[in-house]
């Protein structure tokens, strides 16, 4: 039937593909790509051919309307290049405007690197804040960690190889000797979790910039930090007295 459908697809395995999301492409009628050479391999994996339509941060604007249009009589599908879309990648305002033309919308939902890693750290996961990719520079980097360090819950956060170990010394910086896990490659042939404190996995990391992609899980703020609330609560309240 016409309307947009979030197909999620696999950030390693390509057998991670669930059979509704591979049903659901062969069904489409086009596919919005971030990549067409990835989403290409995706189909020969499972056997499809589609028209595709990229549609990327660069030219999301001028492509929407059309897409828009496909939706009323066909059903467009949208893929990133891994994981799930509107994740750290390309799709909310089609989402949006599909939602304000009253165009249907369903998700088939999969995996997303963010889940997986918080599923692999060995952290608390009952609350967690997605902060996705971190400024690049310096300033901008640690006025966005300084605006997550009271944030009770644990962090989760996308880096590259070659920014992670810098990632992690502004992390340790920002945030204190917190502990945390460098989660590497999952779901493909050299996974791998790393966890310690944020001072040792930026040290150990700082020797060799690992390869491939990676997602930092950082733990909450631990009860130093929070005595250190509690402590700031109980000034507020004296100066509070003493203006009164
Ligand atoms: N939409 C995707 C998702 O749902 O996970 C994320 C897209 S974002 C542009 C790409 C980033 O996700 C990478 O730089 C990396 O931080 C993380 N990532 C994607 N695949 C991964 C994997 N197999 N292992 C670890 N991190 C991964």
């Amino acid at each position: 039937p016409p309307g947009l459908y979030i197909v999620a697809t696999p950030i390693g395995n390509l057998s991670d593909l669930s059979p509704r999301a591979a049903a659901t492409l062969a069904a489409a009628d086009v596919i919005a790509v971030e990549d067409s050479r990835v989403t290409a391999k995706l189909l020969g994996h499972i056997g499809v051919r589609k028209p595709m339509l990229a549609y990327h941060d660069h030219n999301a604007d001028r492509v929407r309307p059309e897409l828009l249009a496909r939706m009323r009589d066909g059903a467009v599908a949208l893929v990133s290049d891994a994981g799930t879309p509107l994740i750290s990648d390309p799709g909310y305002k089609l989402v949006r405007d599909a939602r304000e033309a009253g165009i249907p919308v369903t998700t088939i939902p999969g995996p997303s690197a963010a889940v997986a890693a918080l599923t692999l750290a060995g952290l608390p996961t009952d609350r967690f804040l997605f902060a996705g990719f971190l400024p690049a520079k310096g300033g901008a980097r640690a006025t966005a960690i300084a605006e997550l360090a009271p944030i009770r819950a644990t962090l989760v956060l996308y880096e590259s190889g070659p920014r992670l170990a810098a990632a992690l010394e502004a992390l340790h910086q920002g945030l204190g000797d917190r502990p945390a896990a460098v989660v590497r490659e999952i779901s493909k042939k050299f996974e791998e979790t790393a966890t310690g404190s944020l001072a040792k996995l930026a040290a150990r990391y700082a020797e060799a910039p690992p390869k491939g992609e990676i997602v930092i899980v950082v733990g909450p703020p631990g009860e130093a930090a929070a005595a250190g609330e509690a402590d700031i609560d109980a000034a507020l309240r004296e100066a509070m007295t003493r203006l009164s």
